[in-house]
């Protein structure tokens, strides 16, 4: 985005990556259909970003998810509005949109050079790079890095820069993951049987926070975008504290009050799995989640069923590494970088991306907020190069 912002405006750009082709985090991201960026209204949307909503809001203010979704539209990826709000390509994969773009960067003039691996800095400030061809080294006008995080790193971001700028002076909060799974030690007979199945239309609360959704069962514990909504909540408490208890609510749209009727209603000779399946409406998993809980027979009495079911006590004893996240916390920290997202220390060089200090959970908050600061990086770019001492 950042290239094809500063081509748009003349500008000769390179794109360095040490992957043997681009967007290869992209593409993964295709694989759950691509979630690009989501229609709720402005103000919920920012919220999102959490502690980093005040400094992101401008830059995803100009542009913002109306604009990101013309800009996929423009390249001929239609695109659908899900009953969550999520704006996804009618293609559900990233990557007839990706070979658009890269065809469209190719007609702008952006030239890519892959396999090429930054490697940092030499002494008169050059960037070096190693590639097969050996060792070469540039002196751009202006650097835009937008290195990513350090999640999957196969990918091709694997936080190896972190050192590189650290030594430069520059502010970096240590990379770690963000909407990943946590771990929960689950009967090896629950796991067996669950692993892979939604937990659907439940509610999971932490502390005083409450997300609705849905979880998947896995046979480390849990995932899925209700998890991954407490992710930064989570990470703090399983830091502090080695552990971290969470409550699920299975039956989010009906109160104690009204479960317990419904419990109470005559059984007649069905086993008390079917009763709570046809009258709760429960799912076989979380019936056998009930179970889990309470390794043994289920309560008695409509009542303390109800209060269980509506409140399912669940202790996590850890969460999956950096490798298995979606994405990642920390990077540059947002004090190392002006307001146009050049590194202070570094005149002429700018971040974007997942490899800046901010996350959000999963519903197309992270492309968005990468594509915004892509953009916003470019803007910063252009400014500095036409005036490069101010600020
Ligand atoms: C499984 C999965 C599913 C996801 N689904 C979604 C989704 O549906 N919606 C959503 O909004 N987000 C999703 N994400 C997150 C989203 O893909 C990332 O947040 C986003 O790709 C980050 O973009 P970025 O450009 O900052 O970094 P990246 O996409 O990671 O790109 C960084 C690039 O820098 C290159 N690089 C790194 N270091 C060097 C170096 N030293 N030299 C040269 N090149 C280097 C890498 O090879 C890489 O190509 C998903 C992520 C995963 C893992």
């Amino acid at each position: 985005m950042a290239a094809e912002t500063l081509a748009a405006h003349g500008v000769a750009v390179t794109v360095h990556d040490r992957m043997p082709s681009a967007g290869r985090k992209f593409l993964m991201a295709g694989r759950g259909g691509l979630n690009l960026t989501h229609s709720e209204p402005l103000d919920r949307f920012l919220g999102r970003y959490g502690a980093a909503r005040n400094w992101l809001a401008p830059h995803i203010e100009a542009l913002d998810p109306q604009a990101l979704s013309a800009w996929a539209e423009n390249l001929d990826q239609p695109l659908f509005t899900g009953s969550s709000g999520r704006v996804f390509p009618k293609a559900m994969k990233a990557s007839p949109l990706l070979r658009a773009w890269l065809a469209r960067l190719d007609g702008a003039g952006v030239r890519f050079a892959m396999r090429s691996h930054w490697r940092g800095w030499s002494q008169e400030g050059a960037l070096l790079f190693s590639g097969p061809d050996g060792d070469r080294a540039e002196r751009p006008d202006a650097t835009v890095l937008a290195l990513g995080g350090g999640s999957w790193p196969r990918l091709g971001s694997d936080g190896g820069w972190v050192p590189l700028l650290a030594a430069r002076g520059v502010k970096v909060r240590p990379l770690s993951p963000s909407n990943v799974g946590v771990r929960l030690d689950w009967s090896p007979a629950f796991a067996s049987r669950f692993a892979g199945q939604p937990l659907k239309a439940i509610a999971i609360s932490h502390g005083d926070r409450t997300v609705r959704g849905e979880a998947m069962i896995a046979a480390y514990g849990l995932e899925g975008g209700a998890i991954y909504a407490l992710s930064a909540d989570l990470r703090e408490t399983l830091a502090a504290d080695g552990a971290a208890t969470i409550t699920l609510d299975l039956k989010p749209d009906q109160s104690v009050g009204q479960l317990t009727g419904r419990i109470a209603r005559p059984r007649g000779s069905q086993s008390l799995s079917n009763h709570l399946r046809k009258a709760a409406g429960l799912s076989p998993q979380a019936i056998n989640l009930l179970r889990e809980v309470t390794c043994g027979p289920l309560p008695e009495g409509s009542g303390p069923l109800a209060r269980l079911i509506k409140s399912v006590p669940l202790t996590l004893t850890g969460h999956e590494g950096l490798d298995r996240a979606i994405s990642s916390a920390g990077g540059v920290a947002r004090e190392a970088l002006d307001a146009h997202l050049m590194i202070k220390a570094m005149p002429g060089v700018f971040a974007a991306g997942e490899m800046i200090d901010w996350e959000a959970p999963t519903g197309g908050y992270l492309l968005q907020g990468c594509f915004a600061t892509g953009a916003a990086a470019a803007r910063g770019v252009l400014r500095w190069m036409d005036e490069p001492s101010g600020d």
